[in-house]
């Protein structure tokens, strides 16, 4: 497999540090809303990598952080009268149901950063003996220029960043706010502020800055060096920048061979923010569709491409699944009901050449930088092979032999389920088609169209017939 790795700015073959294992962390949501469309795409993408490594044969650990501990879920908690925990352990709560709504398998390990503060302590140690963070009246910061190889990753030079803070430094110099030695250093562990969570240290009462999670807990759970470090292309600078630097200096080693970044999400072509009111949680668009129709979304393009989300982009995504889920029914009903015969030759033949053909396209499109836009074609064109060669002369052990591998490149890897979402009962339908009925009766048509619509939207079909209303499955 060849991955675009971010600090080389290539493609580059994939080879990990131990042979037949993989250890991936990637950067995780800060919990103190609900999750945003933004940021399922790289919990999708790289999930779908994790699954991919995992079909290829590696031993996959995957972890992947929350940051419960940050401004953003303070001012939340301080808005809300309640202790920052709260927040956090809602949002962490609410997260794990959305992902298990995209089919996001739960990460090897998920820590947290308020359960890994004594290891936080220890790196700021570590970087202090080494000479690499000093300490100011209770705040510890990194010294940038100790670590030479700084903005390797972002491509920056040091000296232009430099440059670049010159105005700030001078501005924070004359009002003496700032203690650095340099604009460029950056907070290793801050002092408590009053109305803020905060643990005892060496320096005082304080927490820990947000980079130096991830280095910590990617260390402990994976260890010194990571195969792949991974997030969203915000992340860059300065986030994995420092990571890196915090991270080598204190262990000595390469912090991760591969670094993967995904583009962003935009909405209608623009940024998402709230007050432009082009923002979407991933619960508002669960919705109205499957979780399955996100995730298929997030996969049609390949993930270093940006992309763009409006109504009309997520209606063709439901419309594109549509086919897959209907291409997999034909193929389960051949196996049902098609000849319990043997296979023949002729079909053999097709499973050896045709099939494996498109299966191998499939893994040629995963292989160069888990391009999922290509790897959804082969599937679809293995689909429209299916729906061309499968009939009703076809033995059984013949469709089941295309809906095995369909199965495992669909469901397997690209973790999207052949089967529509579970089924809304039957007696909830028949409930709410009484309701209606009733509703007409009593001449309230606006209730009776509603519930049309209500039960159009579950995927149920209303036809008046002389016999009464009968519905379908769509
Ligand atoms: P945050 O909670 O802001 O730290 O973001 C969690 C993850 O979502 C990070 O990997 C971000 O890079 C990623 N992310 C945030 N917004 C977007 C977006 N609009 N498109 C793609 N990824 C995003
Ligand atoms: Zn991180």
């Amino acid at each position: 497999m060849r991955i675009y790795n971010t600090l080389d700015r290539k493609k580059e073959l994939f080879k990990p540090v131990k042979e037949g294992k993989v250890g991936i962390y990637v950067c995780g949501p800060t919990v103190y809303d609900y999750i945003h469309i933004g940021n399922a795409r790289p919990m999708i993408v790289f999930d779908t990598l994790r699954r991919y490594l995992t079909y290829k044969g590696y031993e996959v650990n995957y972890v992947s952080n929350f940051t419960d501990v940050d401004d953003k879920i303070i001012k939340r908690a301080n808005e809300e009268g309640v202790p920052s925990i709260e927040i956090s352990e809602k949002y962490i709560e609410e997260c794990k149901k959305d992902m298990a709504e995209l089919n996001v398998l739960p990460a090897t390990t998920h820590p947290q950063a308020t359960l890994e503060i004594p290891d936080m302590i220890a790196m700021v140690q570590e970087l202090i003996e080494k000479g690499h963070a000093y300490e100011k009246n209770g705040t510890v910061y990194f010294r940038v220029r100790s670590f030479p190889t700084y903005g390797k990753l972002s491509h920056k030079n040091i000296d232009d960043l430099e440059s670049g803070h010159r105005d700030e430094s001078h501005a924070l110099k004359v009002t003496g706010d700032d203690e650095k030695e340099d604009p460029l250093d950056f907070v290793l562990w801050k002092p408590k502020k009053e109305g803020e969570p905060a643990w005892e240290s060496p320096w005082g009462e304080g927490r820990p800055g947000w980079h130096l999670e991830c280095s910590v807990m990617s260390r402990k759970y994976i260890g010194g060096t990571l195969d792949i470090h991974a997030g969203g292309e915000d992340l860059i600078f300065p986030h994995h920048e420092n990571e890196i630097a915090q991270s080598e200096a204190a262990n000595g080693q390469q912090f991760s061979k591969y670094w993967m970044h995904n583009a962003f999400l935009k909405i209608n072509n623009e940024k998402m923010s709230k007050s432009l009111g082009n923002f979407f949680t991933v619960r508002d668009i669960t919705k109205k569709y499957n979780g399955q129709v996100l995730r298929y979304f997030m996969l049609s393009a390949q993930y270093r491409t940006p992309l763009n989300f409006s109504a009309d982009l997520i209606q063709s995504s439901a419309n594109g699944l549509d086919r897959i889920f209907n291409g997999a029914e034909k193929l389960r009903d051949t196996m049902e009901k098609g000849s319990k015969a043997p296979i023949t030759a002729e079909e053999q033949a097709m499973l050896d050449k045709e099939v494996a053909g498109f299966v191998k396209q499939f893994d040629e499109a995963m292989d160069d930088d888990l391009n999922t836009a290509d790897a959804i074609s082969a599937i679809f064109e293995l689909i429209k092979f299916s729906n061309s060669n499968v009939n009703e002369n076809s033995t059984a052990a013949f469709a089941e032999g295309i809906y095995k591998e369909l199965k495992v490149l669909s469901e397997d890897v690209l973790g999207i389920k052949l089967e529509r979402k579970a089924q809304v009962l039957d007696s909830d339908i028949e409930a709410l088609i009484a309701e209606r009925t009733q509703a007409r009766k009593d001449k309230n048509f606006a209730r009776a169209d509603e519930i049309r619509d209500e039960l159009l939207a579950m995927g149920i079909e209303l036809k008046d017939t002389r016999e009464g209303v009968k519905w379908i499955r769509k």
